[in-house]
């Protein structure tokens, strides 16, 4: 792999004032697992605008890029990324009500989105009280709890790609699935979303979302470093009881933790590495299939080098082709 000149980059990016431009950006900033090493070139544009000229500029010039919103699902390599990170955390805030359609910018936080939709007396985003993160991650992942999920939500998205540019794809394009979309193998970056609700009662709304807050704070390591569930659900068993059925809660490699109020969240208790982390869902997955015959698959998403020293582009994010989960017991 050729190396690439991110000194000259960083400075024209500046030139075009889209927003702050940081070199060598520690991503530990910018995670909730406080772990990654730095970005090569860290992009804070201030305008929707910015985030498009700033995706086009990069793909003209073949150089990688990779979107984050508030870094509550990905586990960054200590090694950092040879990459333009851009955050949407500035420039997609923008939101409006309309009757009961919600229309956000995808850097706006999901939390964010419940609380506004509550206070219009609206219906169906009480779920996403409990989820950190912007709404672009929550487009990604189908982000969902409670028996609810963005699919129920969501109308229609306006996405960037490489090829088409700035178009609008319907709900059934972005092919919701549970913790999946077609955002995790399509190079769609989400500019906004179309919610619809539903008119609800207001004491009722906010009841639920309190309700769903309590039952958080009681069965999940709430205000320690983690990234929410480490692996998806494998249907119709759950990933956290099979964790804690092999006996797992409390293990420990360097400072990563299997929090012992939820087997399924590994917590930083310390100055935690990536390869930390890494290291222990080896040892979960491998446990679990010698005792259960059950694949786990990481929910939470890779953002680095390959071994292969592969460019983090968006295709090779996933675990099974980074970093050798491809097997369980390998
Ligand atoms: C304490 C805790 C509890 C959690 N509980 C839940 C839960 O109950 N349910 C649940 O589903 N998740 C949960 N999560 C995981 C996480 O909050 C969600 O997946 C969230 O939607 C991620 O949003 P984000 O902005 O942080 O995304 P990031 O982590 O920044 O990014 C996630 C992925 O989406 C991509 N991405 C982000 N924005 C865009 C965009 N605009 N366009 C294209 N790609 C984009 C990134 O490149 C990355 O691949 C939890 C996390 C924590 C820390």
């Amino acid at each position: 792999m050729t190396s690439i000149d991110f000194a000259p980059i960083a400075r024209d990016l500046r030139s075009l004032k889209l927003g702050a431009v940081l070199d060598e950006e520690p991503l530990s900033r910018h995670t909730s697992y406080r772990i990654g090493g730095p970005a090569r070139v860290y992009l804070e544009p201030t305008t929707e605008d910015g985030v498009v000229t700033s995706l086009e500029w990069l793909k003209n010039r073949d150089i990688p890029y990779f979107i984050l919103g508030q870094g509550t699902n990905v586990l960054v390599s200590d090694r950092g990324v040879q990459a333009v990170v851009i955050s949407t955390s500035r420039g997609l805030k923008d939101c409006s009500i309309s009757g009961t359609t919600v229309e956000a910018g995808s850097g706006v936080l999901l939390t964010k989105l419940s609380h506004l939709a509550e206070r219009s007396g609206l219906a169906g985003l009480e779920f996403a009280i409990s989820i950190p993160g912007t709404l672009g991650g929550a487009l990604v992942m189908n982000a969902g709890a409670h028996g609810s999920a963005m699919v129920k939500v969501v109308k229609s998205v306006r996405v960037w790609d490489p090829v088409a540019g700035v178009h609008q794809i319907s709900a059934d394009e972005a092919e919701f699935e549970y913790r999946q979309s077609r955002f995790q193998r399509y190079p769609w970056i989400a500019l906004s979303a179309e919610m619809v609700l539903a008119l609800g009662d207001h004491d009722h709304i906010r009841q639920t979302m309190r309700h769903f807050m309590a039952q958080r704070k009681s069965t999940q390591p709430v205000g320690e470093p983690n990234a929410g569930s480490v692996f998806k659900n494998p249907t119709p068993l759950y990933a956290g009881q099979l964790i804690e059925r092999v006996g797992a809660k409390g293990w420990r490699i360097g400072d990563a933790e299997v929090s012992s109020l939820h087997a399924n969240f590994i917590t930083n208790v310390g100055q935690a590495k990536a390869s930390e982390v890494l290291h222990l869902m080896r040892r979960i997955r491998c446990v679990v299939y010698q005792r259960y015959h059950v694949i786990l698959r990481p929910e939470v998403r890779w953002i680095g080098p390959g071994e292969g020293g592969a460019r983090a582009t968006w295709e090779n994010l996933w675990f099974e082709e980074g970093v050798g989960l491809r097997e369980p017991c390998e």
